[in-house]
Order: structure tokens, then sequence, then C-alpha cells
């Protein structure tokens, strides 16, 4: 008997993931595949931080740690929360976790009944409706037009919520959309929140630092009224250059980090020690992970700069500037229709995409994996001479079709 659990077969495999990995056994057989599909910036893992990771190994600090994460890195988390974000937590309502995925899927399933509502506005990060799925929830789909750059509407919010309504996903900077919710429309969306007690903000800032000013972070639980509906989630692997290292955390209300806590004991146990010791560094880079990352956040703004500056040349895409994380989410569809020679009819995301990886060997992610298939989303985190080479072969393969 090969059958699957119908879990399994509820949920879709991460196209997001599909495609970085189609695109590097391209590279790797010998295609010059410019890859601009991954969510992983392109720079090392500052010095002092992988620093401590070796000197962990060295040191012997190779065990297992307490299950919510050593006691020393829940302490810096707390005070990173208190001093960047204005909201306190004790370190028994942290949990740091293999990766904020797992710190999100955990608070899914830890606060999710079955028939339970998730509101998702969309494009939105490919994992969130699956993990509710996972937890036998449904996502309910909010979608958010380009032209209010990608931001939700709190009047549909509002007319959308039910006694089923359990949870409300925010990613802000956003991936896919790299937009970023102002504090006012937060708190807009905080008044609707207030009425209704069942509901709660899962509120995903792992783009936190990767912010263009004029654009300001806003901590979700910050609001009033909202620290104990807010399930705050953030990570190390975007800001700090730290993808492989796997470290995330979960901080919130005791009674539902310690679920959460409870789940990942009988999942993973505690992350890895050597990692944690790596989290303490980077905390340790002082506000806003300091120069080390600010030096990152400074290379992605030029880089988003040039491509937005870029792609407005072109005609036919739509563009909504990002304020953060390293993605730009650019509405194509006005070539949908269009023919290519020896490559046939060009009809939605998935298609132009495959094209654009066949003709011009850029290997870009189609909007209908993040929930809006007008779109296509190219990651920034490459270098400028790459961008360069990457838009000029684009703008070839586009102009091109009839
Ligand atoms: N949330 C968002 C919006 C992301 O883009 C990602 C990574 O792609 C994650 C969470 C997960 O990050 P990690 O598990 O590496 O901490």
């Amino acid at each position: 008997d090969i059958s699957l659990s119908p879990r399994v077969n509820s949920v879709k495999p991460s196209k997001t993931v599909a495609i970085s990995d189609q695109a590097a056994a391209l590279a790797l057989a010998g295609v010059p595949i410019i890859r601009l599909a991954a969510g992983e910036p392109d720079f090392d893992t500052p010095a002092v931080i992988a620093e401590a990771g070796i000197n962990a190994i060295r040191e012997g600090y190779t065990r297992y740690t307490p299950n919510a994460g050593t006691m020393e890195l829940r302490k810096a988390i707390c005070h990173k929360l208190k001093e960047e974000n204005g909201i306190t937590y004790t370190p028994d309502q942290i949990i740091v976790s293999n990766g904020a995925k797992q710190s999100l899927v955990q608070a899914v399933l830890a606060v999710c009944s079955p028939g339970d509502e998730v509101i998702i506005p969309a494009p939105f990060w490919v994992s969130y409706p699956e993990m509710a799925r996972l937890a036998d929830a449904t996502p309910l789909i909010l979608p958010t037009p380009i032209s209010n750059n990608f931001l939700l509407d709190p009047k549909l919010l509002e007319s959308k919520i039910t006694e089923r309504s359990r949870l409300l996903i925010l990613c802000s900077p956003s991936n896919p959309t790299g937009s970023v919710y102002p504090k006012e429309l937060l708190q807009e969306i905080a008044q609707i929140v207030s009425k209704h007690p069942r509901l709660l903000v899962l509120s995903d800032e792992i783009y936190e630092h990767i912010i263009y000013a004029p654009a300001t972070h806003t901590s979700f639980a910050s609001l009033p009224g909202m620290w104990d509906r807010t399930l705050t989630v953030n990570g190390f692997s975007k800001a700090f250059a730290m993808t492989g290292w796997r470290l995330g955390y979960i901080a919130g209300p005791k009674h539902f980090v310690t679920a959460c806590g409870k789940l990942q004991s009988q999942f993973t146990s505690g992350a890895s020690s050597i990692a944690q010791k790596a989290g303490v560094a980077a905390l340790g880079l002082g506000y806003a992970g300091g120069e080390a990352v600010s030096t990152m956040v400074k290379a992605f703004r030029e880089r988003r700069d040039f491509l937005v500056k870029s792609f407005r040349e072109i005609d036919g895409i739509k563009i909504s500037e990002p304020q953060g994380a390293f993605y730009l989410f650019i509405d194509v569809s006005s070539y949908y229709g269009r023919e290519a020679e020896g490559f046939g009819k060009i009809d939605d995301s998935e298609s132009l995409c495959r094209y654009l990886l066949d003709k011009a060997q850029v290997a870009l992610v189609p909007g209908s994996a993040f929930g809006d298939d007008s779109c296509i989303r190219i990651s920034y985190a490459e270098s400028l001479p790459v961008l360069q080479a990457a838009v000029e072969r684009m703008k070839k393969a586009l102009i091109s079709l009839n």
C-alpha cells in the first residue's frame, strides 16, 4: 500500500524551493543561468557571527540545549524586542526554533482548530496557506492590488471576518512584494482585531531590518491592546545572512508559546547549540544589527533603485516600488496572450517564467506561487552587475514577443 496521508495530499510542495532547485541543477549542468529565484541574501554571514559558531564547536558547545532555546539567547531576544520593537517579553514567552518557518508552522498548528479560517492577504509567502491546510484550517485569501501597493484594505478585512476567523497572518516588510505596512494602517487593522476576541495576529517580521528609509517598521504587538493578541515571529536568516544556520523564534503570550514549545519538543527539540551561540553574537552587533547589517541594506537599496528604474523603462510592466525585503514583484500581465517563436503562447505567470528561463536564462518565480498570477517575483539578492545582465536579457526576451 503506497497511499499517503490526506494531510500530505492536501499540501502543495513549495514552488520557490522547486524552482530554485531546478535553476541550481541547470547551473550545475553548465547552463549560464542567472538565478533570481531564491529568497536568500547573497552575502556571507558576518565574520563575528561565524566566529561565534566556530568557537562554540571548538569549546565543545555541541550538546542539546533546552527545548525553548538557551537562556542566554532568549534573554538577548527579549532585550532586542524591547529596544528595537518596543515590546516587552520575558524569556518564558520566547521559543527559539530551527528557522522562522518552524516558528510559523508551530504557531498555526498550536492555535487553529479544524474548520478555523486563517486570513492571508495575497500576494502571500508561499508557505502560509499550506501551513493552514496542515492544521486542517481553511486559508481565506484576501487580494491586495498593486495600485494599493499590495496593502490590505481594512474594510475588506472587516467584511470577511466571521466567528471562524482564528488567525490573520501579516508579513511586513513583505515577501514577495516588498511592501511595508505603515503604522497608521496597522492601527486601523488593530482596531478591527480588537473587536473580534477570537482573532489572533501572526506577525511575520523576518525582513524588519531590510527596510528603506523613510519607511519604518512597526511591530504589531507594540500597538495598544495588541500584545496579548499577537504572536511575533522573527529570525536570523535574512537580516544577518544566516539562512543555513536555521534559527528563528516566536514571542507571545505564555499560553500560546508554551503550546508551540510542546509541539517543538516532539518535532525537533531545541535548535542547534552552535547556531544559538551565533545568534547571540548577531544580536550583540547592536541596534538593528549595526554596521554589518546596514552595509547589506545599503547594497540592497542600490539594487532596488536600479531595478525599479530599469523596469519602469519597459513598456507594459507595472511596478509598486518596494520599501523593504529584497524582492521586486512586477505586473507583467500585459504580455499574456502574446507568442514567442519556437516557444508558443504565453498565457500566465508560469509560462512567462518558463519562457524567461528558456530564452533569457533568468530564473524567476511566477506570481501564481504567491497567489497573484499577474506578477512575477525577482529576487535582487544578487550583485549589481549580475542584475544588469539579467535586465538586459529579460528586456530582449520581452521585446521579441509578438
Ligand atoms: N517568512 C518569510 C516571509 C520568508 O520569506 C521566509 C524565508 O524565505 C521565512 C519566513 C523563513 O525563514 P527561516 O525559516 O529561514 O528563518
